[in-house]
């Protein structure tokens, strides 16, 4: 993380004019970054900071079991890790391989992080959105009923590694979950499990066992919550404020903070990747 002096939570940020100019002397600001700074003030917020907007709407009792600002990154912070997504002749991203077992998975030295939840959940939309700042990189979807589905492999740079494990839903042929469980417990270099979750409809059955494995298997774990510009607020502040209860309640390996995304608007998006940034260790 940046230095002390440099760190501007999310509140200051707001508060400071300067921070374009602090910014631009920076030499690890991005271009795409430098735009979202110069959004109207709640724009910026809500598309950076999705679920501090929420907090505005909710009454003082309810504020205090919402987990807000546990990762709470600097603007500086934010723009190197959108430098860490952009792709540059010194930072290739690409698709790497897949595989259908792990032990046909690519041996990669990086920390890696996973992506896993329900088909149609917004995953590969959500990866997509990722990395947009490295538009040659092709999300590939096998949606096509009867495709062997596979986990896909993308490197970062010399950073880290994506993985986009195949989405599980009640047609999930067996061998699949076993695929899904054997990687979850076996892949060394896994730093974080991205669990994704449909903020319209919640956490179910299917959430459910995967939140089981990555509970049984201790691994540390962050649910996102997808497709968050489908919602009304009304909506998006019960779920919200719901399934925290469950984390906070339940749940021992997951990241107390939840982090809501919309790949329609983007809101969250640098956010979230910014944690991705900061859990391997790139924000350092
Ligand atoms: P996957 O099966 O989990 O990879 O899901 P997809 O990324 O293919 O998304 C499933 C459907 O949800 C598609 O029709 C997407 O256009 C839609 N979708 C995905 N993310 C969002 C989002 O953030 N907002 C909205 N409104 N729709 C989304």
């Amino acid at each position: 993380m940046a230095a002390p002096g440099l760190r501007l939570g999310a509140e200051r940020l707001f508060a400071m004019p300067g921070v374009l100019e602090l910014l631009s002397r920076s030499n690890s600001t991005s271009q795409a970054f430098a735009e979202v700074l110069r959004l109207p003030k709640q724009q910026m917020r809500k598309l950076l900071y999705p679920l501090q907007e929420v907090e505005r709407f909710l009454a003082p009792d309810s504020r205090q079991d919402l987990h807000l600002r546990i990762f709470d990154p600097s603007p500086e912070d934010i723009a190197r890790a959108d430098n860490v997504f952009t792709a540059t002749k010194g930072n290739r991203i690409d698709y790497v391989s897949s595989a259908v077992r792990i032990d046909h998975a690519p041996d990669l030295p990086r920390p890696e992080v996973c992506f896993i939840g329900r088909s149609n959940v917004g995953k590969s939309s959500l990866i997509k959105a990722l990395f947009s700042l490295a538009p040659e990189v092709e999300v590939r979807v096998s949606k096509k009923p009867g495709h062997t589905k596979k986990m896909n492999f993308f490197k970062v740079g010399k950073h880290f590694t994506v993985v986009d494990m195949p989405g599980y839903g009640y047609r999930a042929p067996e061998d699949f979950v076993d695929m899904v469980e054997t990687y979850l417990k076996e892949r060394r270099n896994l730093k974080r499990t991205f669990l994704l979750v449909d903020s319209v409809v919640g956490i179910q059955k299917t959430d459910n066992i995967a939140i089981e494995m990555c509970e049984e298997f201790a691994l540390p774990y962050v649910i996102v919550l997808t497709k968050i510009d489908k919602s009304s607020k009304g909506h998006l502040l019960k779920q919200v404020l719901q399934i925290q209860k469950f984390v906070n309640t339940k749940t021992q390996g997951c990241f107390p903070q939840l982090f809501p995304v919309s790949s329609v608007t983007f809101s969250g998006i640098h956010l979230l990747r910014s944690f991705i940034a900061s859990v391997t260790g790139n924000l350092d």
